[in-house]
């Protein structure tokens, strides 16, 4: 990164519209940075927020309650929108690298990336070609509509759908619960889980809440089972046996995008880039990484949506300090944060360590107002400048 002067227009560039950078924005749009412009490189217009994803999937939302419409936000915030999959970085130059090869040469004084993580395809025969990863978000619901129309084309005397779900962590389960809810009872779903207990990460009890309700809604769960060959019709588990499946959901372990091992940047031991507590990547100065892409050092964080919200106003407060040459503060992350999981029949567990755990109505009420409420502060802002 290049030393600017204090009185010269600087550049900030955002790789990714995730949830930290759409919040950044939204927050530079209310009080911007003086002399400064801004760029938004995505790869997406409309950017899906994770925490109405399985009520997307259980009907509950309308795709455009679930996305921010990211050159919207940019034009709220007076930055400019480029639409482009970044697969490069070279930090010496800040020049960014795109798909088709083309070099974007933005010249950023200060550059963030907020481009998420998506479950790992390539380690496993078949997967790439015919699972449906979770991530990124477009293709899981394009993989969702295909199932739709799938069980719409049944005949009522009609073979069942087989659909198989790997992962068992929090995502896998409320997903597989949400795709249960819309489709005929008689679909058959399998969730295979490399590990000995659903949920990593929440208590027994929370774990045991969806034991029975996966069981309670037909859910075949296998544990201690991995799958080592996705075929067109068929999914083999490393015990030999094989399930028979016409569609397979990618719900594992979040890996980050693999470009990032050409940029040079310090990464972990997983691939992700390592940051300090300010968030700034480890030895480059004006480099900053947040959300599922980032790997504070000692302070393992589980890849979340919540994380990811959290650190909008830590990323905010040391761009503004970078920006006035002002020393960054630090980012203290919760230790426990309360889960809000849908079970996509109006109802939600609550999971927090200590807690005993709440499946009820109320527990689903609270996690849609505070989706909502998540998704409202866009419109809200945007229209207000629109109107003024
Ligand atoms: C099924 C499922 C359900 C989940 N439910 C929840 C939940 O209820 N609550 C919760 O807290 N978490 C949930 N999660 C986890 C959550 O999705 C992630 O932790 C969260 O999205 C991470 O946010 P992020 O801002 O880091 O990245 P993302 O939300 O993934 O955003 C990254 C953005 O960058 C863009 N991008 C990526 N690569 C590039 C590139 N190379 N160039 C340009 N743009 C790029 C992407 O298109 C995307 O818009 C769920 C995950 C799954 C799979």
């Amino acid at each position: 990164m290049k030393t600017p002067s204090h009185s010269a227009q600087r550049h900030l560039v955002f790789v990714g519209g995730g949830h930290t950078h759409a919040l950044v924005l939204l927050a530079l749009g209310k009080t911007p940075l003086p002399n400064c412009r801004i760029t938004l490189i995505s790869d997406v217009e409309s950017a899906p927020y994770s925490g109405m994803l399985p009520g997307r999937v259980a009907g509950i939302y309308e795709d455009d309650e679930m996305h921010i419409d990211l050159p919207r936000l940019c034009r709220y915030a007076g930055a400019d929108f480029v639409s482009a999959h970044v697969s490069g970085y070279e930090p010496e130059t800040g020049i960014l690298q795109q798909e088709d090869g083309e070099a974007l040469d933005l010249r950023p004084d200060f550059i963030s990336f907020n481009v998420g993580s998506a479950p790992k395809l390539d380690a496993v025969t078949g997967a790439q070609q015919w699972a449906i990863p979770s991530k990124p978000v477009p293709r899981l619901l394009e993989g969702w509509a295909r199932v739709r129309e799938a069980a719409a084309q049944i005949p009522p005397e009609g073979d069942p759908l087989r659909i198989i779900v790997v992962g068992g962590g929090a995502g896998g389960v409320e997903l597989t619960l949400a795709m249960q809810s819309q489709l005929p009872e008689s679909t058959r779903f399998d969730l295979v889980h490399g590990g000995d207990h659903l949920l990593p990460g929440h208590n027994d009890r929370v774990r045991r809440r969806f034991t029975n309700l996966l069981a309670a809604r037909g859910v075949t769960t296998r544990l201690g089972k991995r799958v080592v060959e996705v075929m067109e019709k068929q999914t083999r588990l490393d015990d030999g046996s094989s399930l028979e499946s016409d569609f397979v959901f990618w719900v594992t372990q979040p890996a980050p995008p693999k470009w990032l091992q050409e940029t040079g940047l310090e990464l972990n031991e997983k691939g992700f880039l390592r940051v300090g507590p300010t968030l700034e990547c480890l030895g480059r100065r004006g480099v900053f990484a947040a959300g599922d892409v980032a790997s504070i050092e000692d302070t393992p964080l589980p890849k979340s949506g919540v994380y990811a919200v959290r650190m909008a106003a830590p990323l905010e407060a040391n761009l503004r300090a970078a920006w006035a040459g002002n020393p960054l503060g630090s980012y203290e992350p919760q230790r426990h944060i309360l889960s809000l999981i849908g079970t996509a029949d109006g109802r939600a567990v609550v999971s927090r360590p200590w807690l005993p755990t709440l499946h009820s109505r109320i527990a689903w009420w609270w996690k849609d107002r505070i989706d909502q409420r998540f998704m409202r502060q866009f419109v809200e802002a945007e229209r207000s400048r629109e109107t003024d």
